[in-house]
């Protein structure tokens, strides 16, 4: 590899949006690994813990980005629903992994978190 190629693919000189791209795909492969190989569903703010990412909204979006790549591999995303802590009611899977804010039936804010797990397709 010639002097100038090494300076010019250096960390320090590769433009922002591409270390985004790069940084993005790689937290997804390892939210991806991380469902895989878990015994139980975890939850978003359990995957912020475990991986070190900063915010819960972040989680969540990747979920349902690393739900339609887990498809083409005859994988796919097991959800165990939100709840309500404290009438219980069980939402509906939504189209988004996001947690829901409030509980429809009695009001309460106090929602249990969906939570993940991948597996392959039977
Ligand atoms: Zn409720």
């Amino acid at each position: 590899m010639n002097r100038l190629f090494k300076i010019l693919y250096s960390p320090k000189y590769i433009s922002e949006p591409f270390n985004q791209d790069v940084e993005m795909q790689t937290r997804r492969e390892r939210i991806t690994e991380l469902l895989e190989s878990t015994a139980f569903p975890m939850t978003a703010e359990e995957i912020c813990e475990r991986l070190d990412i900063k915010s819960r909204s972040i989680v969540y979006e990747d979920i349902d980005h690393v739900s339609k790549s887990v498809k083409r591999r005859e994988k796919e995303l097991l959800i165990r629903p939100a709840s309500c802590g404290k009438c219980q009611f069980a939402f509906k899977p939504r189209k988004t992994s996001k947690a829901p804010s409030k509980c429809p039936k009695c009001r309460s804010q106090w929602i249990l978190a969906p939570a993940f797990l991948i597996r392959q397709r039977k």
